[in-house]
This record gives C-alpha cells, sequence and structure tokens, in this order.
C-alpha cells in the first residue's frame, strides 16, 4: 500500500424514499426554526411541497436561483434572509440552487439543509463557483459545505429522462477523475468505483423508465458517492476542460461533461493504468473511454459539441485556454493531441483508442 493523506469531510446524509418528512425534524435539531426555502423558478412546486411539510419552520420562499450562481441573484437573496430574519437555509433543487445555499452560507454562516433533485452532486462539496460580469470564480472553503443532505429519491421521479442521462453522466465525471487524482486514495477510490458501478447499472434503466424507484434510488445512491469524490480530492484534464469550455461558449454544464468525459478518459488512459483497471471493472468493459462513449450513445444523450453550439472556429480558442495556467494532469498536456481531443469531441467521433 502506497502512502496517502485521507481527509473526511462533516456532513450528515439522509437517503430514502418519503425521506422529505424527516424535515422538520432535522431543522429542529439544528437548533433552527425559520428556514428560508430555495428553488428555480421551475421548482416553485417542489419547493411549496417543502414549505407545507415543514409548517412554522418555514419562514419564506426565494425561487430566483439561476445556473452558474450569479452575484446580483444572491445579493436579491441576501435581502430575504435579512427581510425574513431567516436562520438557515433549505435548497431544493439541483447543483444552481445548491450553489445559492451555499453563496448564501459563505456571506452569513447560516447552516444549510440540502435536498438534492439532480445527480450534480454540489450539496457534498466544499466548493462554489460564482459570476459577476461574466466571469465564474470557483473557492474551496469548509464555509460552504452542507450541514445536512436529505436525498429523497421521490424527488427525482420527476427528472426527465435527457437531463437524468446527462446529470448522471455528469456525476461519473467527478467519480472517474477521483480514481486518478494526484491526491487520491483507498477510501475515495473504493467509493469511485461503486458509484461508476452504480450509476452505469442504473441510468439505462433510469431513462426508459423513471417511473422506477429501486433503479432511481440506485442511481441516486451512485451520484451521492460522486459528489463525496468531487469534494475530497481533485479534479484534472476532464474537468478543466468542462469549465474552459462551458465558460468561454455558454455551453450546458452536464451536457458537455457528457460529451468531454469519454474523450478525457481515453487522453489519460495511458498515464492511469490504475484508474483505468478500477473503471473497466466498474463500467464492465476493456476500454473505459469507449464504453463511456457507447453509455452517453445508448441513454440519447448529446455527443458533439456541436450539437450544443460551440462553434467550430471556437476549437483552437478552446486549445490555447486548455494549455494556460499548468494544472495537475497524470498525462502531459499537449497542443496536438488535445487540438485532436477537442476536434473530435466537437464533431462527436468516438474517443480515440487509448
Ligand atoms: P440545475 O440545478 O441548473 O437544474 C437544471 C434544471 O432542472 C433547473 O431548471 C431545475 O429547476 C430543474 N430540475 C432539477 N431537478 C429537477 C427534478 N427532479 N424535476 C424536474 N426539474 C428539475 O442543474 P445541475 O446540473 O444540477 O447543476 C448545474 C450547476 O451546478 C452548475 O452551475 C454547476 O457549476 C454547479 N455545480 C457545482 C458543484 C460544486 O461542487 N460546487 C458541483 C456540481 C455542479
Amino acid at each position: 500500500m502506497k502512502s496517502f493523506t485521507y481527509t473526511g469531510q462533516p456532513a450528515r446524509v439522509i437517503f430514502g424514499s418519503g425521506t422529505l418528512s424527516r424535515l422538520a425534524a432535522e431543522i429542529e435539531r439544528l437548533g433552527c426554526g425559520r428556514a428560508l426555502v430555495l428553488s428555480t423558478p421551475e421548482q416553485a412546486d417542489h419547493a411549496r411541497e417543502v414549505m407545507s411539510r415543514i409548517g412554522g419552520a418555514a419562514a419564506g420562499l426565494f425561487d430566483g436561483a439561476a445556473m452558474h450562481t450569479p452575484v446580483s441573484v444572491t445579493e436579491k437573496a441576501m435581502k430575504t434572509v435579512a427581510d425574513l430574519g431567516a436562520d438557515c437555509t433549505l435548497a431544493i433543487g439541483g447543483g444552481s440552487t445548491i450553489g445559492l445555499g451555499k453563496a448564501i452560507a459563505l456571506r452569513t454562516d447560516l447552516p444549510q439543509i440540502c435536498v438534492p433533485t439532480t445527480y450534480a452532486g454540489s450539496e457534498m462539496t466544499p466548493i462554489l463557483g460564482e459570476t459577476a460580469n461574466g466571469v465564474k470564480k470557483t473557492q474551496r472553503t469548509l464555509k460552504v459545505l452542507p450541514e445536512v443532505v436529505v436525498y429523497d429519491v421521490d424527488l427525482t421521479l420527476s427528472l426527465p429522462p435527457a437531463l437524468s442521462a446527462t446529470s448522471g453522466m455528469n456525476a461519473l465525471a467527478h467519480a472517474a477523475e477521483a480514481l486518478y487524482a494526484e491526491d487520491r486514495n483507498p477510501v475515495i477510490s473504493l467509493m469511485a468505483e461503486e458509484a461508476v458501478s452504480a450509476l452505469a447499472r442504473a441510468l439505462p434503466d433510469v431513462v426508459a423508465d423513471g417511473s422506477n424507484r429501486a433503479t432511481r434510488s440506485d442511481a441516486l445512491y451512485g451520484a451521492w458517492l460522486c459528489g463525496v469524490c468531487l469534494g475530497s480530492v481533485g479534479m484534472a484534464l476532464h474537468h478543466k476542460l468542462c469549465h474552459v469550455l462551458g465558460g468561454t461558449f455558454d455551453l450546458p454544464h452536464a451536457q458537455t461533461h457528457t460529451i468531454v468525459l469519454p474523450h478525457a478518459i481515453a487522453y489519460n488512459a495511458p498515464a492511469a493504468p490504475e484508474a483505468m483497471a478500477a473503471l473497466s471493472r466498474a463500467l464492465g468493459a476493456d476500454e473505459p473511454g469507449r464504453a463511456l462513449f457507447d453509455l452517453a450513445g445508448g441513454l440519447g444523450a448529446p455527443r458533439a459539441l456541436r450539437d450544443i453550439g460551440m462553434p467550430e472556429d471556437g476549437i483552437a480558442r478552446a486549445v490555447d485556454l486548455a494549455l494556460e495556467n499548468p494544472y495537475w494532469n497524470p498525462r502531459r498536456i499537449e497542443r496536438d493531441t488535445i487540438h485532436e481531443l477537442i476536434t473530435r469531441a466537437w464533431a462527436g467521433e468516438p474517443p480515440e483508442a487509448g
């Protein structure tokens, strides 16, 4: 066994079906009684359901959460926090809504309860990305790590098939890169392999029949583990590329991850044999990059960056940006091979064999 450092992140996790019924007790357990419920405009109904469950412990609703946590939205929510005298936040939704709860926690230290309804995994990380004047800045601080996470499988039943597919692939990316992270460790690697296995098994069934609680439960369990991986060890080429592509061309988050992942994994395959062995076991296939490409295809998810709005003349700019600010990756980042990678991902071609 090689030497390693493992840092556990404190978090209380409640997982199951019907767990919304536990929310009132969790608010009380935190010593709170005035929760500001957060959601996107599209999930205001989910938020109202939560408010009716927690009754008098709901101070009010802010349903203006938006993608990439714009500071302008956070400022409006901060006014609501002050007006209502909220003593905790209860975020119900995906990464966008959970991001808003984290942004409020950063400014106020209010405890957070999260009820995730996608597979993005933000609820398990001490990471916050905020956008101001078109620039997204990401920071890592324990101030934003949620205190309590309540996974209720029932809420994921309404996640549409297309979003289930791409959100699930987004989650897989966290686990896949955790397996070759510079600061990887045996505990997180165990979780990562289990996560990839659970999600790869569940996602085709989830997309075929989103109302099946058993497969939804497997997918959410896998997504939870993926979130732990993201919050515990550093990420590499894949996350860097998605950050560059999403930020530069305003591409949708989960779809971008879905398209890039097979290519990033195939790129790193020659330099990360142990990670590839774990991915091969979890995916039941010899070539993990190709297997992820096939999985995305089977889910009916997009596989070409050109299909989600990236212009062809953006490839050269993306390569330049991917090479800026050296960052750790198991394989050296070289201009020609990265150009080839992005070109294939743009065109929707399978990844190069590793
Ligand atoms: P999202 O939160 O933007 O949700 C997408 C849409 O789906 C929203 O309109 C939402 O209301 C809706 N939706 C969510 N769950 C639903 C459900 N069960 N039924 C019906 N509709 C539902 O998408 P996301 O992919 O979860 O999050 C993306 C954002 O999260 C990005 O800004 C990304 O940067 C951030 N993120 C942050 C971290 C982190 O650790 N800080 C990790 C992952 C993602």
